[in-house]
């Protein structure tokens, strides 16, 4: 198989000349890592002390307006909660009405001056939006990676959950910009995982897989199934409350009252709340590994607890995640038999309790080889390296992948720029008004492969106007579309006649994820059948709707040379027409138009003769 690379810079193919660093970014809740590729082998970079990978996903402002980004912030939570920003992620691509309900789980302060617009975030007397916040996040990646490799790096994929929308999407798409990181691709994070597990290299593999993600602060169950390079994402499930955090809250719980306190009593004292849990974290992780922790907090708490205990203590939200499983499977429409594998991802799918659940579950061992913080991570680096065209025997293809077109009469797509054309491109194509003196012409554009606009994504509109009017057909409107190298799409339609012209930027593959991608590619090929009997009825009756005004218009403009049987046999004509274009039946339309053209033929003949005739006689005076 040939490895195609496209740069998707110049649209040039990718000779062995030396290629540019795309790194795989993981960006999380909680933590968040970058990933490379070196000697054939996905790697995660590691901080100054070489122990971890992870940065914290944690951002402080300090009085000076310095800002820090990581374990040194993550400190700050104890000491600056009010000036440190945690768990952006919540908030990327919602608005305050999206976030109102849980307001209060967010220790800094969150601002509603709008409700339907994009949640910003105080800092003092500064407001930052999610997506900057995250850009400082990415900065620090970038940063750290930097320094290890000695090069400058430009380009990234970055991760998010199978569930995020467009306008989240497009939130870390926009992060990533400014931090100065090409974003070349946004990978769904179970995607990712199965990467790195190596599920989905070889195209003829026919997978379907669970990938099982318990972080800090939120639980993701995806189905996805995985064929010919394509990951279809069945089902997801989840909880975006349920996490680590809330096995080390429940710690916290059971100490104060080991200790003799009410439950909830010390949160009044933020430092001391924030120090307890960040020890129960500790505790917790310990636990993984041993079968105690114990040691003594700050105000002299005795912090001691057991394994079995702690087990106890998150069997019940240990359930609620099998239940997300449970209701995935339902979702997909599988039986839990149907599962290949099941890849764990996360943190906390460390604890030894969940590990055992979710095999249980499942009825067979899970994937747990890889360090399940960083499996994201390296599975984004890996689908880096198959973007920058390294990776041998992956047909990888840098191209528009879903068909670009315009909405024509009847909700038909009409493509301009099919899928698999390589980018940057260019293609055009002339259309002309339906109705006579028509001023305005709506264009809609339209990505995907059905034939009916409406089973296709809608990316923007805009209407032409101040057309000189003309009869009908006469308006020679061109339509181009321009695809430039980061996917994004400029419309331009002018009439050549007046001149008359106007503009619109669409931003193309902005959101769709190549699993989208995959399933509507899968959805116009299963379709495909339905959609050509769609497609020729809809034809028939544009057509149909042509010929009929154009019949009107004769008799109109002919009713001098035209006898009476002739104008009735016509109006019978039209109307068994019509009668036939409000049925269903492609065939019939098309049998009463033939008869309808072949009756009028001869006469709009002499019709013409006629005029031209008087039109010479006319000069001749
Ligand atoms: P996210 O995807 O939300 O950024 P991560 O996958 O990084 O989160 O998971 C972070 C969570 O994993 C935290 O709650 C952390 O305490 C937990 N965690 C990390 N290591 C362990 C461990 N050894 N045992 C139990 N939990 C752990
Ligand atoms: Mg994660």
């Amino acid at each position: 198989m040939a490895t195609i690379a496209i740069n998707l810079k110049d649209g040039k193919l990718e000779t062995d000349a030396p290629r540019d660093l795309i790194v795989g970014i993981d960006l999380g809740t909680t933590n968040s890592l970058v990933a490379y590729m070196k000697d054939g082998l996905a790697l995660a970079v590691r901080d100054d002390s070489g122990k971890s990978a992870l940065m914290p996903s944690v951002v402080h402002f300090a009085p000076d307006q310095s800002v820090l980004v990581g374990v040194t912030a993550k400190e700050k939570l104890v000491s600056d909660p009010q000036h440190t920003i945690y768990s952006v992620k919540r908030l990327m691509g919602k608005s305050y009405k999206d976030v109102r309900d849980f307001e209060q789980y967010f220790g800094y302060q969150i601002i509603d001056e709008d409700t339907d617009s994009l949640v910003k975030i105080r800092v003092k007397d500064k407001f930052f939006t999610p997506i900057e916040l995250s850009a400082e996040i990415l900065k620090a990646l970038k940063l750290r990676i930097e320094s290890v490799l000695n090069q400058p790096v430009f380009k990234a994929v970055i991760t998010v959950p199978a569930y995020f929308n467009d306008a989240q999407r497009q939130a870390t798409r926009d992060a990533g910009k400014l931090a100065g990181l090409d974003v070349l691709r946004i990978v769904n994070e179970p995607t990712a995982a199965s990467l790195a597990y190596g599920i989905g290299l070889n195209q003829d593999d026919e997978q379907t897989v669970a990938v099982y993600d318990l972080g800090g602060g939120t639980f993701d169950i995806s189905i996805l199934h995985i064929h010919q390079g394509i990951f279809e994402v069945l089902s997801t499930h989840g909880d975006t409350f349920l996490g680590g955090d809330d096995f080390d809250r429940a710690i916290v719980d059971y100490w104060t009252k080991q200790n003799g306190h009410e439950k909830d009593s010390l949160t009044g004292d933020k430092s001391l709340s924030q120090a307890l849990r960040l020890q129960a974290e500790a505790a917790k992780k310990h636990l993984s590994q041993h079968p105690v922790y114990e040691s003594v907090a700050a105000n002299g708490m005795v912090c001691r607890i057991d394994r079995a205990t702690f087990e106890t203590l998150i069997e019940p939200l240990v359930q609620r995640t099998i239940e997300g499983c449970r209701q995935a499977l339902h979702d997909a429409k599988l039986d839990v038999s149907r599962i290949d594998h099941v890849i764990m991802v996360g943190g906390s799918t460390r604890v030894p309790l969940v590990k055992s659940a979710v095999a249980g579950f499942f009825g067979k061992e899970v994937f747990d080889k890889l360090d399940p913080d960083e499996v994201v991570a390296l599975g984004a680096a890996i689908q880096a390296d198959i973007l920058a065209g390294n990776q041998k025997d992956i047909l990888l293809l840098d191209i528009t992948p879903l068909s670009l077109g315009i909405e024509t009469m009847g909700g038909l797509m009409d493509t301009i720029i099919p899928r698999n054309t390589k980018v940057p491109s260019k293609a055009g194509r002339r259309y002309t008004t339906s109705v006579d003196g028509q001023t305005n012409l709506k264009i809609a554009v339209f990505q995907g492969e059905r034939d009916l606009v409406e089973h296709n994504r809608k990316l923007g509109e805009f209407i032409m106007r101040g057309i000189p009017p003309m009869p009908a057909g006469l308006p020679k409107i061109e339509i181009h579309f321009i695809l430039n190298a980061d996917g994004i799409l400029k419309v331009k339609a002018q009439e050549l006649r007046s001149g008359v012209e106007q503009e619109i930027e669409v931003r193309s593959q902005y959101g769709i994820s190549e699993e989208e991608m995959g399933k509507m590619l899968l959805d116009s090929i299963q379709h495909a059948q339905s959609d050509m009997a769609i497609r020729a009825l809809l034809e028939a009756r544009n057509e149909a709707q042509v010929i009929l005004l154009s019949a009107d218009k004769f008799l109109r403009q002919n009713e001098s040379i035209l006898n009476e049987t002739e104008v009735l046999a016509i109006q019978t004509l039209a109307a068994e027409l019509k009668i036939a274009v409000a049925g269903e039946d492609k065939d019939k339309i098309n049998a009463a138009m033939e008869t309808l053209n072949q009756y009028s033929a001869p006469l709009a003949h002499r019709a013409m003769d006629i005029t031209i005739a008087e039109a010479i006689k006319g000069k001749s005076v």
